[in-house]
């Protein structure tokens, strides 16, 4: 596509939150593109590490209108899986998909929004952003981390336990990636030192993806009902104790070290003055939301969030936010959550238009 096009709706970002959007505005008779960074259909999940799998069934990882189907031999399907289930999904509902195609800004013009890409200009009546986080990957501010002379790296580029043999590594955070990487390479023998800013919190054997999203609706409803923040999922730990995660944990693998306080060339400095060395650091520290295309709009917020009212930014009723976290709709970052949100959107923006 070059030159300038016009549609009602454009959605940026075409992972599972942007083909949701897709489904829901094609049934509300919406006419609109999905514009697509990546070459291929999958989002994220083309990216993760080899031995990633969902921490919910297949029937509950599921977009609107198609379950996913079960992935022979395995409870908890592996990314790969993911990746084929999307690509179906957009097949299926013959969703208007353009790949590779980088959205750069978007901006007020009237009363449309125009979308700059690196392959032309769209003109929309509406916008949906769902460009998830993966590609904004978080690293703390550590003293020292410019000196460090061994690797570094983000939970984005780490892939097996392989490229690490023979090294001695220091894993980086106490949530569920720095906990699965972390038994990742403990049970293939890698000497490792996991450090979490707090004692991790394991959640109960028994609790997966599924009582999580119970969890964060029990939360949404509450909180709608005005009834006090029981606090949610966040209560009740942090970390899915997903089956190598259980296993590495019961082989006493998975013991945690509060955190360093300086890299130092060779390896860290520990708050008590002590040092260790090590050959290589992945920083599991998080991510965030991926909107520098929103800047032009000047939508901002704290902590680097648009405020929004449901999944509309608060200042720019054209504009929806979807699948970034609870900020964006209970459980609206997960396959089984995101749906609800990306329903919640499209009735909006059909009566908008209307
Ligand atoms: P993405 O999958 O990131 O898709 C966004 C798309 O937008 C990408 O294709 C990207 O290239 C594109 N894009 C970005 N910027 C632009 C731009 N400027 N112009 C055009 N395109 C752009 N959820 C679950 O339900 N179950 C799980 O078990 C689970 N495990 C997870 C494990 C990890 C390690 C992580 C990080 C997340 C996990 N999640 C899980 C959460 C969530 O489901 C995934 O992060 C999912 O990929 C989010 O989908 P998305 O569509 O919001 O974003």
């Amino acid at each position: 596509m070059t030159g300038e096009k016009r549609t009602q709706v454009v959605i940026v970002g075409g992972g599972q939150a942007g083909l949701a959007a897709g489904y829901h505005l094609r049934r509300l008779g919406v006419d609109f593109v999905i514009l697509d960074a990546q070459a291929e259909p999958g989002g994220a999940w083309q990216h993760t590490w080899d031995s990633l799998h969902l921490f919910s069934p297949a029937a509950y990882s599921s977009l609107p209108g198609r379950l996913m189907p079960p992935q022979t031999g395995e409870e908890y399907p592996d990314a790969e899986h993911v990746v084929s289930y999307l690509r179906d999904y957009e097949k299926r509902y013959e969703l208007p998909i353009q790949r590779p195609v980088q959205v750069k800004d978007v901006d007020r013009e009237g009363e449309r929004l125009r979308v700059e890409t690196d392959s032309g200009t769209w003109h929309a009546r509406a916008v949906i952003s769902a460009t998830g986080t993966w590609w904004r990957p978080f690293l703390p501010a550590i003293p020292g981390r410019e000196k460090f002379g061994g690797k570094q790296v983000h939970t984005v580029a780490y892939q097996r336990p392989q490229d690490f043999q023979g090294r001695r590594v220091i894993v980086v955070g106490g949530g569920n990636s720095g906990a699965q990487i972390a038994a990742d390479l403990a049970l293939d023998g890698i000497d490792l030192t996991w450090v979490t800013q707090r004692p991790p919190r394991f959640l109960a054997d028994t609790i997966d993806g599924r009582a999580l999203f119970d969890a964060a609706t029990a939360r949404r409803r509450a909180l709608d009902a005005g009834r006090d923040d029981a606090g949610g999922v966040a209560s009740l730990g942090d970390i899915v104790a997903v089956a190598p995660v259980r296993e590495a944990r019961d082989r006493d693998l998975l013991r945690a070290t509060p955190m360093f306080r300086r890299l130092t060339t060779g390896g860290v400095e520990w708050a008590d003055g002590t040092s260790a060395e090590t050959d290589a650091i992945i920083w599991c520290t998080g991510f965030r939301p991926a909107l520098s295309h929103l800047a032009p709009l000047g939508l901002r917020g704290p902590r680097g969030h648009i405020p929004t009212i449901g999944t509309r930014a608060a200042t720019e009723p054209r504009l929806h936010l979807l699948g970034y976290g609870d900020w964006t709709g209970p459980a609206s970052a997960t396959l089984i959550g995101v749906g609800r949100t990306a329903r919640e959107a499209a009735r909006e923006i059909a009566m908008l238009l209307r």
